[in-house]
């Protein structure tokens, strides 16, 4: 025996150390999950995760290639069926209606929905155009309603109730600097989450809210014009972004898109069986501290 193992035989009650020696069963078998934005970033690491523990996972994305690749090593490593991709515009109503007719088609029914897909955009509010503001208010905060509806939708219809998970950002809980149109259309996103929790809990329908803090790297937000805008922000270049957003928080880590799959995974399963309306942040412990 390990020195742990050792504790545990001392000090728990022996029907409960063999428990812990059991296989861990994959808790999402069986399920299925439709995941907006699942091409990349936090949306595909989640893809990954859901599919881990069991799930098939549908990929909605407007990038029909990514889309296509993530599904196409989901059926690779898990086998057939555990992962599809559909091509989407979550901000066109009749293509959502469609790829959720295309899942329920091919799956019977949908347990869990990842409302993920976005955009960033970052600068003063005298420089944020009219196009840009309409832009982020069409995808994160129109798109996200228009997922949700259709979700809730087959939720109603099914009657076994279901899990969505709402990735908002820690910008929708204070004010990121420079930030005026993502934020609080983030911010629009969680208050969101609220109304559907409360009209969820009638049909068993948990809505919950995970808030990243900047996530480095495997995020494609993080390789586009954002990164540099964050940085002029911050008056520091590019490069040092990664090593900022460490220094800023309590724990002195970076946030990657694995880390804030693991909150989604809690939300979207059992673990969470009595949370709804909730609110996760995965951000290295930002809060605890006043920061500009
Ligand atoms: P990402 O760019 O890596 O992934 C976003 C995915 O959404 C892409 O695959 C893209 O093709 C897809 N998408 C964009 N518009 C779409 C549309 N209209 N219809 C369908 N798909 C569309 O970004 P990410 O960092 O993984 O971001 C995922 C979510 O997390 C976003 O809502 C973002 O606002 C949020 N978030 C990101 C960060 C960060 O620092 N990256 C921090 C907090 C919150």
């Amino acid at each position: 025996l390990t020195p742990a193992e050792a504790f545990a035989v001392e000090y728990w009650p022996l029907e409960l150390y063999k428990l812990t020696l059991r296989p861990p069963e994959r808790e999402l078998a069986g399920r299925v999950a439709v995941i907006t934005g699942g091409a990349s970033g936090i949306g595909r690491a989640t893809a990954y995760r859901l599919a881990q523990e069991g799930a098939h996972v549908v990929i909605l994305d407007i990038n029909r290639e990514g889309a296509e690749a993530v599904a196409a090593d989901l059926v690779s490593r898990y086998g057939e069926g555990r992962g599809m991709a559909v091509p989407c515009d979550v901000t066109d109503e009749a293509q959502v209606a469609e790829a959720f007719r295309r899942t329920v088609l091919a799956y019977g029914g949908v347990d869990i929905v990842i409302n993920n897909a976005g955009i960033a955009h970052s600068a003063p509010v005298t420089e944020t155009s009219t196009a840009d503001w309409d832009r982020l208010y069409h995808v994160l905060v129109r798109g996200y309603f228009l997922v949700a509806r259709e979700a809730f939708r087959i939720w109603k219809a099914q009657g076994i109730g279901g899990s969505m998970v709402i990735v908002a950002s820690k910008n929708a809980l204070v004010a990121g600097k420079n930030t005026a149109a993502y934020s609080s259309a983030k911010a629009a996103e969680v208050h969101l989450a609220r109304c559907l929790a409360e009209e969820g809990g009638e049909i068993g329908v948990r809505v919950n809210v995970v808030c990243p803090d900047a996530v480095i790297r495997g995020s494609s937000i993080w390789d586009t014009r954002w990164r540099e805008e964050r940085a002029r922000t911050y008056g520091i270049a590019p490069e040092q972004l990664e090593e900022y957003y460490r220094q800023r928080t309590t724990l002195k880590v970076n946030v990657y898109p694995e880390d804030v799959a693991e909150a989604i995974l809690f939300f979207a399963s059992d673990r969470s069986a009595k949370t709804t309306g909730g609110i996760l942040t995965v951000d290295g412990g930002v809060p605890a501290a006043y920061v500009r």
